[in-house]
């Protein structure tokens, strides 16, 4: 058996990150198994649906890197065949034409909740009361036609729907991989709509039929639709059809336990493009949210492909954790390629201003050793600020400090000392610092902090004998000679 696996957004909205990971556990799945990934686009809901929509799933998608297999099918080409299904189930005599009106259901509906109000009356008696639910219970349970076995229509060009007759009695098994074997009662399962009265196909029969024609063999999908499973089996066993294996991954929560929502941080996969995340490591942040292997944190792709499997989904709702995500994220991003990382960061480097051929270069050899700077691609742009401040630099209180007038001889010392350099190395800087600092009896922290504040006006830098050599020579002795101007060296 080939593995076939999909998933099957709805385009009524942005691709959100739990279905992202829906979208990754599909493919993970299937590429473990040297299967299938497709891709279907839900889009039966006319009015909800957009191609906006559309394109930002498949947007998010090609960003996270699960590309389908084949091209994505758009559920609403497929009406015929949805109507097509539907009538061979009425003539195996597996669903029926009702009759009924929304009018009527909707009356129906209103009845069992007047009953179920007037069953909280004060002056009833314990038999009048059970009696008043009991018919509240019937109107608002699950919905069995009077037409289900073959009543006549009432009249001959009477409207109709097409309903699936759902299954008279017993218990209703699921085996789902993920949440185990879950039942419920035949008569919580109602008599869906399968075709409507314009003979529209609903959601109900075109995911049935799609997965069936489309050979899915493994559904695995958000737990918001455990209960729907059970509405859709009966459609595969009317039509003898083989049902595939479910999968059921519970909801992703915030942090503080409750659902989901836009409050614990951006909710659309592109906002985390925005925010500074690598694809990799949102991939590799909702693999681990809900799937576990041993205590392995962090997974490559190609780690992932060869260790997921359904064993490894637990049950609880999991809980998104943005503090987890800029680990994983900063340690991607060690992780990524110079070049790479520089197209990442130039957008954001040059939103203000362009980079011009200098700080292009003097970021180009700091980026290697700075990559881990931050959590977000953001944060580390912001890392590089001390490269690209404008001559002369404004100084902070700190800076200030420290360029006192003691500072600032100990920096014009240094500062002939540096001029004198003709390898501009780190290396041959940083031994510099030290035998002026030998030469003068003085400590590193009495020469390095005036110097530090000359580069950098205050602003946060690493080591500072890499930072003159990321700065070059020339803007190095500059921004010193800025400070020793000002005060008349
Ligand atoms: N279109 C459904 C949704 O977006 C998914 C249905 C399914 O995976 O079976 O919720």
């Amino acid at each position: 058996m080939t593995v076939v696996t999909r998933f099957a957004p709805s385009p009524t909205g942005m691709l959100h990150i739990g279905g992202a990971r829906t979208a990754l556990f599909n493919y993970l799945f299937a590429r473990r198994h040297g299967g299938r990934f497709l891709l279907r686009i839900e889009d039966t809901d006319k009015a909800r649906s957009t191609d906006a929509a559309t394109a930002a799933i498949l947007e998010g998608m090609a960003w996270l890197g699960l590309e389908a297999d084949e091209p994505p099918l758009m559920q609403s080409t497929r009406d015929a065949r949805h109507a097509e299904v539907a009538s061979e189930m009425l003539f195996r005599g597996t669903a029926f034409k009702c009759y009924a009106t929304p009018e009527e259901l909707q009356a129906r509906r209103d009845l069992g909740e007047e009953k179920r109000q007037a069953a909280r009356a004060d002056n009833l008696s314990d038999s009048e009361r059970a009696a008043l639910l009991g018919e509240a219970n019937a109107l608002l349970a699950p919905f069995r036609s009077p037409w289900r076995d073959g009543a006549p229509a009432p009249s001959p060009d009477a409207p109709f729907t097409v309903r699936l007759r759902a299954p008279d009695e017993g218990e209703r098994i699921v085996e789902d991989a993920v949440q185990g074997t879950v039942k419920i009662q035949a008569d919580e399962i109602d008599d869906l709509i399968m075709l409507r009265a314009d003979g529209s196909p609903t959601y109900m029969l075109a995911v049935v039929v799609d997965d069936h024609d489309m050979n899915i063999t493994h559904v695995i999908r958000g737990d918001d639709h455990l209960r729907n499973t059970f509405r859709q089996v009966p459609i595969y066993e009317a039509m003898g059809w083989p049902v595939p294996q479910f999968a059921h991954v519970s909801m992703i929560h915030g942090n503080d336990g409750a659902k989901l929502s836009k409050r614990h941080g951006a909710l659309s996969t592109l906002a985390y493009r925005e925010m500074g995340y690598l694809p990799e490591a949102l991939t590799a942040y909702l693999l681990r949210l809900g799937w576990s292997h041993g205590d392995q944190e962090i997974f490559t792709r190609e780690e992932a492909i060869a260790a997921f499997d359904l064993e490894g989904i637990g049950k609880a709702p999991a809980r998104l954790d943005l503090e987890k995500l800029g680990q994983i994220n900063s340690h991607f991003m060690r992780l990524a390629d110079d070049d790479r990382l520089l197209c990442l960061l130039r957008p954001i480097l040059e939103a203000d201003s362009p980079l011009d051929d200098a700080e292009l270069a003097r970021i180009e050899r700091a980026l290697p050793h700075m990559k881990d700077r931050g959590t977000t691609l953001a944060e580390l742009a912001s890392a590089f600020a001390f490269l690209r401040v404008k001559r002369p630099l404004d100084l902070n209180k700190n800076a200030r400090k420290a360029l006192s007038a003691e500072g600032l001889d100990r920096l014009a010392g240094l500062r002939d000392e540096l001029r004198r350099i003709s390898q501009w190395t780190a290396d041959r800087i940083s031994e510099t610092i030290s035998s002026y600092c030998t030469t003068n009896d003085l400590s590193m922290g009495q020469v390095g902090q005036p110097l530090r504040a000359a580069l950098t006006g205050g602003l946060p830098a690493p080591d500072i004998a890499p930072v003159l050599e990321w700065l070059g020579q020339e803007e190095a002795l500059a921004r010193i000679d800025d400070q020793l101007a000002g005060a008349g060296h």
